[in-house]
Formats: structure tokens, sequence, C-alpha cells
């Protein structure tokens, strides 16, 4: 796996959609994916912090919400 294919499918993998292994093993050997986990899980806790802000009578920010707020965000510039 390329740091471009991890990137890529990302998200997948948070939700559990792709076989974690793969991703496993190249965070092993890969320390730069390993960073852009991190950022990228601080992504999706403050965007779900900030959509819970919205509206509290919503107990979970919708899921399709958060995955249009990231993908606008990890479009290449
Ligand atoms: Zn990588």
């Amino acid at each position: 796996m390329t740091c471009r294919e991890f990137i890529e499918f990302l998200m997948q993998y948070l939700l559990g959609e792709v076989d974690r292994e793969k991703f496993d093993a190249h965070l092993a050997v890969c320390s730069s994916c390993v960073n852009y986990l991190k950022t990228y899980q601080q992504t999706v806790k403050v965007s779900k912090a900030a959509l819970a802000d919205l509206d509290e009578s919503l107990p979970k920010p919708p899921e399709e919400l958060i995955r249009a707020i990231l993908a606008s965000r990890m479009k290449p510039r």
C-alpha cells in the first residue's frame, strides 16, 4: 500500500469498511501517515463537536454531513 492509497481509503478504514490489516501494516512503517491519521481523527472530533453544538436535540450528527465536510477538506489543492 502506498501513502496515496492510504489517504484515499482512510475514511473507509475509519468506518471499518476495508481490510484494516493493510492499513495497520502501512502505519507500522510510515510515520507520516501516522501523523496524517492523527490529524484526520482530530478533524473528525472537531467536526462532530461543532455539529453537536449546532443543535443539542440531535444526539448524533448525521454521518453524511461529516463525510461531506471531511471530503471538502481533503480535496487536493
Ligand atoms: Zn504512508
